[in-house]
């Protein structure tokens, strides 16, 4: 395993760090900042404004008042897609720009964010932006005297809970469809990646979009968050992160005005390779599976189930993997994996590495940080694990996989399954009957057959069971910003 440490590029002066409210940068009412970290370092990147309840209530007025009275909700569809277009093409004016503040902020290649994160925003601005004027309710024909049709209405002010791992994605996956479905917003980003969202904000002035429709408070979780799921003033969360947040979030809606939620939340996922496989192609799904953005990704193949055919040579494949990734600074291209994005994320992957060992799983490869600072940890394999072991069943959100043999396809599926979760699941076979078979069998949001983290805005995305509900990406994630209003009037003196 390689470290390297040379930055090639350079990282802009950070011009944003007020919170976005009603249009304009603005300090938080307490005066107060935080601090926001380089994790290749652990050094203070910049202050940021700290947003706490007082901030959100003003900015869940400003989006409001802008829902209430404002242009955006009775515009036409396409001149708020127009808008959204406008934004997708300022984001991509300024790719280099945004990509390097989430790789500083938040550990991630600076490259993949250049090619993926960023453009993939635009992307899904222009999906959405797209369908913001194909919103139709449905004709109803009832009873004789009776007719009427469905409106879908944008649900209102939006908050939109968001995590630290993806902050680009995470935030247009909830702001594209809101947007268009002609809601307005109050954004939480994640404490740990605070930069890129104001960026987005000073864009979306740019392009037009009105005062107070898209508003950023940044802040903690227990505070300005909270402050998000318990408001009387917001219609609807939408939230991605920890089932236990999620836990929460749900609480406080139920006890506050019952705003309708959509929760994105953990996973343990299962990725099956049977006998028939390529073994390199496998090995490369697998490893990206799980080592993908230093394995802090929600869908994560971080049980990976082999066939007892080619268990051995997988395994091989894997740890010559691992041993060959270079971990080190994000903005160097020779890099393939970064720090992990905060100190208590950091902290809390090694816990779990040390209980691995301490319950008697085997430590193929990785387990120890790299260098003297910043968030740096080996990519990390662990086999001889079930599915009672810690390691197998908790989330750990780091790059630590756990490797285990089955024998059965039947065995494969009841062990696959046998998780709270069910965000993610993935099948490596040739055999098409095996994998409609497993796919049908698996309790999980996607299935992914010969490939793994095959994203796409156009794929509707979430969880079954403890990894949450609700679907973000598709045009099933527009009805999460959408409700249906039914319009009914008699029909006198006629036959019909
Ligand atoms: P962690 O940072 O511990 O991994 P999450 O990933 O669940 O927690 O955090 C995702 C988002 O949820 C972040 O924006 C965080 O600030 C927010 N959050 C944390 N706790 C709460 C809470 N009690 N209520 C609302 N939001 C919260």
């Amino acid at each position: 395993m390689g470290s390297h440490c040379e930055s090639s590029v350079k990282i802009p002066p950070i011009k944003f760090t007020k919170l976005f409210i009603n249009g304009n940068f603005v300090d938080s009412i307490s005066g107060k900042t935080f601090d926001t970290i380089d994790p290749r370092t652990g050094e203070v990147i910049t202050k940021v404004s700290l947003g706490d309840k007082e901030d959100v209530d003003l900015a869940v007025n400003a989006a409001r008042h802008a829902f209430d009275y404002g242009p955006w909700p009775r515009m036409s569809g396409s001149e708020r897609g127009r808008m959204m277009m406008k934004l997708a093409d300022l984001i991509e004016e300024n790719v280099e720009e945004i990509a390097a503040l989430d790789a500083v902020n938040g550990g991630k290649l600076f490259t993949l964010c250049k090619a993926i994160d960023i453009p993939g925003a635009a992307r899904t601005l222009r999906y959405y932006a797209g369908a913001a004027d194909k919103i139709h309710g449905t004709v109803l024909k009832m009873s004789k005297g009776l007719q009427g049709y469905t409106l879908r209405e944008p649900i209102g002010v939006v908050g939109s809970i968001i995590p630290w791992n993806f902050p680009t994605t995470m935030f247009f996956m909830k702001a594209a469809p809101a947007l268009a479905a002609g809601c307005t917003l109050v954004v939480k980003p994640a404490e740990q990646t605070p930069l890129s969202a104001l960026y987005y904000a000073h864009l979306a002035k740019l392009a037009g979009i009105p005062d107070g429709v898209l508003n950023v408070v940044n802040g903690f979780g227990e505070t300005a968050g909270a402050a998000i799921s318990a408001h009387m003033d917001i219609d609807k969360v939408t939230f991605t992160g920890s089932t236990e947040v999620g836990r929460k979030i749900m609480a406080a809606a139920a006890a506050s005005n019952l705003k309708p939620v959509s929760l994105e939340l953990g996973g343990k996922s299962p990725l099956l390779i049977f006998d028939d496989a390529d073994i390199d192609q496998a090995a490369d799904i697998a490893f990206r599976g799980m080592f993908y953005n230093k394995g802090e990704i929600c869908v994560a193949s971080s049980r990976v189930y082999v066939q007892e055919g080619i268990y051995e040579k997988l395994v091989k494949k894997l740890v010559e993997k691992a041993k060959a990734t270079v971990v080190g600074d994000p903005f160097d291209p020779q890099v393939n994996q970064g720090p992990q994005t905060d100190k208590k994320q950091f902290e809390k992957i090694l816990s779990y590495i040390e209980h691995g060992k301490r319950e008697g799983a085997t430590l193929l490869t990785g387990g120890k940080h790299v260098g003297q600072k910043g968030y740096y940890i080996e990519p990390t394999i662990f086999t001889d694990v079930n599915e009672d072991m810690i390691i197998t069943k908790e989330e750990i959100f780091g790059p630590v996989m756990s490797l285990m043999k089955f024998k059965t396809m039947e065995e494969a599926i009841k062990r696959a399954n046998n998780t709270t979760y069910g965000l993610a699941s993935g099948i490596i076979t040739k055999n098409l009957n095996v994998a409609n078979t497993v796919s049908r069998s698996i309790r999980a949001g996607v299935v992914w057959i010969n490939c793994y983290t095959a994203f796409d805005v156009d794929c509707p995305y979430g969880g079954y069971k403890m990894s949450g509900f609700g679907r973000d990406f598709g045009l099933d994630a527009l009805n999460q910003y959408l409700q249906i209003k039914s319009v009914v009037t008699p029909i006198h003196d006629s036959p019909w």
